[in-house]
């Protein structure tokens, strides 16, 4: 890391802590040459490219936004979109990008949102993806239909207690 007083090329670091809940390092460094003292900030990038091509920083808020409106009226708790924003982040952080397309994570929001309420996908999926006419919501019902039925079927083995009851 150059130093910004004297333009040295080298800096050590002197201290070196977490900030942010530890999504973040701060570190303080010194030149070798002038001895003055700066401090750098290490953070794991993942920017959303938007459409004008401009970037900003990914924000869970900003899926949230998305996915409340299309999930209004249907029978889903801000737990569950709070969760579903986490799951799109860690989706978008593992491709292991520093910058992603904003349609990208557009995309990244479809699977998990089918899988908490269909109305909402589709009502999400037809604005993402730009469904012009009945034909667009008929074939994406009708794979809906096809995949495996997400409800948690629990095949607990509930062992009925019927002769606990002691006969005196
Ligand atoms: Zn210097």
């Amino acid at each position: 890391m150059i130093c910004p007083f004297c333009r040295h090329d080298d800096s050590r670091v002197v201290d070196s802590r977490p900030v942010e809940d530890g999504t973040q390092i701060r570190r303080r460094r010194e030149c070798p040459k002038c001895n003055q003292r700066f401090s750098t900030q290490e953070v794991a990038l993942l920017n959303i490219i938007k459409r004008s091509g401009a970037t900003e920083p990914f924000s869970r808020e900003k899926v949230l936004v998305g996915v409340r409106k299309a999930c209004q009226g249907r029978p889903v708790n801000e737990d569950d979109l709070v969760l579903l924003a986490q799951r799109v982040e860690e989706t978008l952080r593992s491709t292991g990008q520093a910058e992603i397309e904003a349609q990208e994570v557009g995309m990244a929001i479809l699977s998990p949102l089918r899988e908490l309420d269909e109305v909402a996908y589709l009502r999400y999926a037809s604005v993402y993806r730009n469904f012009a006419s009945l034909e667009d919501f008929e074939g994406e019902i009708a794979l809906l239909r096809a995949l495996p039925s997400s409800t948690k079927e629990t095949n607990s083995t509930t062992n009925s207690p019927a002769d606990n009851r002691l006969s005196i």
